[in-house]
């Protein structure tokens, strides 16, 4: 990361957290003036696009009632390295713009409003919480360029909301690839292999990794199946949005 770039984002960091305690704040999708103590206003809560029937290993969206209840046709042909996923929403806007602006305009208060969000989900699942959280890493060149990895400042709030120990140096992207998003979909797992490795002693260990968006899922189980490999005792994924 270079420093411009570093402060650049810790000062828009800083100023909208000040902002926020100093004044009521304005909703960040619409402008409109937010109830005091709350991110979004309420028109904009209200649209959000929490999911109802999804898989239950890999929270994949189910859309016909029938198949709710169940595993998706993806986990039941070939189950994936991680024990289970978890989505506080459908990436579906408003939330693919809170999303898409943290990532690509700098809106670094957007992770604290997510991680919120992703955090309130998580505490009604009332599963047994891991051992430590790892947000999926950006290779260097990537972080350099974005002066922040948009994963880690999710897991931030979640991580002192939660009580849990974050590792964001624990596994490293070691090869520079293309975004799964620019490519067809039969070429996104090969993109990912042998992308992660892990620098910290994971064994026995249960660990949540923490991103903002799953679509294919399969860099998170590209990062789950390294991890499984490392010893660690058991994977699951935590994400704010699954496509
Ligand atoms: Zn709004
Ligand atoms: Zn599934």
């Amino acid at each position: 990361m270079t420093l411009k770039n570093k402060l650049f984002a810790s000062s828009t960091h800083f100023r909208k957290n000040l902002q926020h305690w100093l004044l009521p704040g304005n909703c960040p999708l619409c402008a409109a003036r937010a109830p005091r103590g709350r991110d979004l206003c309420p028109d904009c809560e209200r649209s959000l696009p929490y999911l109802s029937a999804v898989c239950r290993r890999c929270a994949a969206p189910f859309h016909h009632p029938e198949a709710s209840g169940g595993h998706c046709g993806r986990c039941q042909k070939q189950p994936p390295a991680f024990a289970r996923a978890e989505a506080a929403f459908e990436y579906a806007p408003p939330v693919s713009q809170l999303i898409q602006d943290l990532k690509y305009h700098r809106q670094l208060y957007n992770a604290r409003i997510l991680g919120q969000y992703l955090a309130a989900h998580l505490e009604t699942r009332n599963h047994q919480l891991p051992d430590v959280m790892v947000p999926v890493p950006l290779h260097p060149a990537r972080l350099r360029e974005r002066g922040y990895n948009q994963a880690l400042e999710l897991a931030r709030p979640l991580a002192r909301r939660l009580q849990l120990p974050l590792k964001p140096g624990a596994v490293r992207r070691i090869r520079a690839t293309p975004p799964q998003t620019q490519l067809p979909r039969k070429l996104r797992e090969k993109n990912v292999r042998g992308v992660f490795r892990v620098d910290t002693d994971v064994e026995r260990l249960r660990v949540a990794i923490v991103d903002d968006v799953m679509t294919s899922g399969h860099t998170v189980n590209a990062l789950a199946a390294c991890l499984r490999k490392a010893g660690a005792a058991e994977v699951v994924v935590w994400v704010v949005a699954r496509a």
